[in-house]
This record gives C-alpha cells, structure tokens and sequence, in this order.
C-alpha cells in the first residue's frame, strides 16, 4: 500500500511537472535559443572560508567581524556566537539587520553600506540574546571608506531620449525600494554562494559611477554592466524566489530575485524572461536571455545586488564568502 501511495504520489509530481512545462511553452512566444536549454550551471569550488579579521568578546559572547572597514557601496560579513545564543541582530547608520542561523555555528549576518553613505566612522551595535533569557549588546566602531568610483557621461540616442528623465528614474527605483523591502527572513541561497550571470563575463561599466546623461540628467550606477550580443542566456547568480517578471522604463525587461534575509539580485535589459513571479529556481538556472530593452543603447547586461535595501557592488558580493 506505501508503495502504491509513494507511485501515485511521483506520478502526480510528473503530471504537475509536464502540466507546468506546458504552461510555460504556452506563454512563450519566441523559442528558445539552443543555448538556453543546458543544464543550471553550479560553480566547481565555493569560496573558502576566511579568517576573521577582527574578534570581539564580552560576557560570552564572541563577535568575528570579516571585514576590516567597509566601503560604500559594499558589504561585511559579521558572525556571533555563545554557550545557548538564541539569536542575534545589529544596528548600523539606524538600520536593522537580523542575523541567520547556522547549524551548530551561532548567526551571522551580513551589513551594506550604500553607495551615498558618509565615510567615517560609526557605532555598530551587535545585540545577543540567549535561551536563558540574558541580553548582550556590544558596540564596535567600524569605519565607512570612499568607495573608487568613476564618472561618466553618456549619450542617449534621440529614440530612448525620453527615458532620461529624473521623475522616472525616481518612480523606478521606489517601485525597486518596495520590492527589496518584502524581507524573507529565510535562507534562501545555497552553499555554494553567488556567481556572475553570464559565463566569461566581460565587465564594462563600473557598479557607482556618477553619470551623466545627454548633459541634462546626474545619477548614480546601481550595478555593473556586462558586455554581450543578444540572446545570451542568463543565470540566477543563485537560489531563490523570482520577487519579479516584467518590463520597468529603464531597465526594460526585469527579473528580481529574492535570496532570504534582504539579499536581492537583478537582472534588466534582458529580450526573454524565463521565469514567473513567486517562482523557486536554483543557482545557475536560465532566467531569460540578454537584450537591450528599456534605457540601454545597444545589447548589454546590467546586473544588481542589494542588501538591506542598499544597491551594493554585484562584483564585491560575489566575491564575500557567505555561509
Ligand atoms: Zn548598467
């Protein structure tokens, strides 16, 4: 009887697998290209875990920062643990970031700076509480440095001119702002960290830089371009849910995914988009294909990272071992 239980149970899975497929194939309008059919592509050796850079203890409990000062636009890794620690949070420029848990290693949690943020130095409070009900803070200075960015100025052909313009670029970044702030405090990514989008990646136009556009509009790089044709399939820099599927005025063909715990990745000027809101993918599966919709001149990739509701340099993030 299990067994026949257990068959008619795979079965409805491969009834609700291909009905799914078909789904899908309905929607789609353009096959394909072959490329777009291999398998999701796992990075061979996640990044080795570093040492902590600098160590912390009081009343029991142990603070690793792994990081040494942040810069803006960038991210630190912070791990607490103790004898019973229930959980732990941290307070930094008067945001709030909770901590996950990890199996037998305490909680960590992962701090941004945005791109805009003062260098200097600040108050990082780290608080602890523990089974036996008893609260620690902690209050450690950590310095905010000048991120290296470069300016630009950038001419937008007479056709897209109309997207160079301040009022949707503000609409467009509160539509993301509301997206980054649907917070899942739960580990959605996968142990084998975050990887580029496109395979040999070529970067070209830097995360942060100050651009201007047809001399008439100033604004900030949220994230790194790529160089590519069209039809390049693109990755989920890792597991996830899909937090949007659709077309937004600058970025033009949109896919945000959300990671758990304020992490969020993006992917915009794409020509297909693969995936539906609220979907689960995994690291590595093909979202969409390149293009060059919404406020782009020319077939390029550009590519976001937030945390915490910050735009944070996408390259720097792949680059940070996560646990
Ligand atoms: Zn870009």
């Amino acid at each position: 009887m299990k067994r026949a239980g257990f068959a008619g149970f795979v079965f409805l899975v491969c009834l609700a697998v291909s009905l799914s497929l078909v789904a899908a194939q309905g929607i789609e309008d353009t096959p394909l290209p072959p490329d777009a059919t291999q398998s999701p592509i796992i990075t061979p050796t996640p990044l080795p875990k570093p040492a902590p850079v600098h160590v912390v203890e009081q009343d029991g409990t142990v603070v690793e920062l792994f990081f040494n000062s942040i810069a803006q636009g960038q991210v630190g890794l912070v791990h607490v643990h103790g004898e019973g620690i229930a959980g732990a949070r941290a307070r930094l420029f008067n945001n709030l970031v909770d901590f996950f848990p990890i199996d037998g290693d305490g909680f960590y949690g992962l701090l941004s700076a945005g791109m805009e943020q003062n260098p200097r130095t600040y108050d990082l409070t780290i608080f602890a509480w523990y089974e036996d009900n008893r609260r620690v803070s902690i209050v450690i200075p950590v310095e905010v440095v000048r991120g290296n960015f470069i300016r630009q100025e950038i001419t937008m052909a007479p056709d897209r001119a109309y997207l160079v313009d301040a009022e949707i670029e503000r609409g467009e970044l509160a539509r993301l702002e509301s997206i980054f702030s649907q917070y899942t405090p739960e580990r959605l990514w996968d142990d084998k960290g975050f990887q580029m989008p496109i395979l040999n990646s070529q970067l070209t136009s830097p995360f942060g830089a100050f651009r201007n556009f047809n001399g008439i509009l100033q604004t900030r790089h949220t994230g790194w371009d790529i160089r590519t044709t069209m039809g390049v399939p693109v990755m989920a820099s890792s597991a996830g849910v899909v937090a949007y599927a659709g077309r937004l005025d600058i970025r033009g063909n949109l896919v945000v995914v959300d990671h758990g715990f304020g992490i969020y990745s993006t992917y915009s000027h794409l020509s297909q988009i693969h995936v539906t809101r609220g979907q689960s993918i995994v690291k590595g599966q093909i979202i969409g294909v390149t293009g060059d919709t919404g406020r782009s001149s020319g077939p390029h990739f550009h590519w976001e990272m937030a945390v915490n509701g910050d735009f944070v340099d996408s390259v720097q993030f792949t680059e940070t071992w996560l646990p």
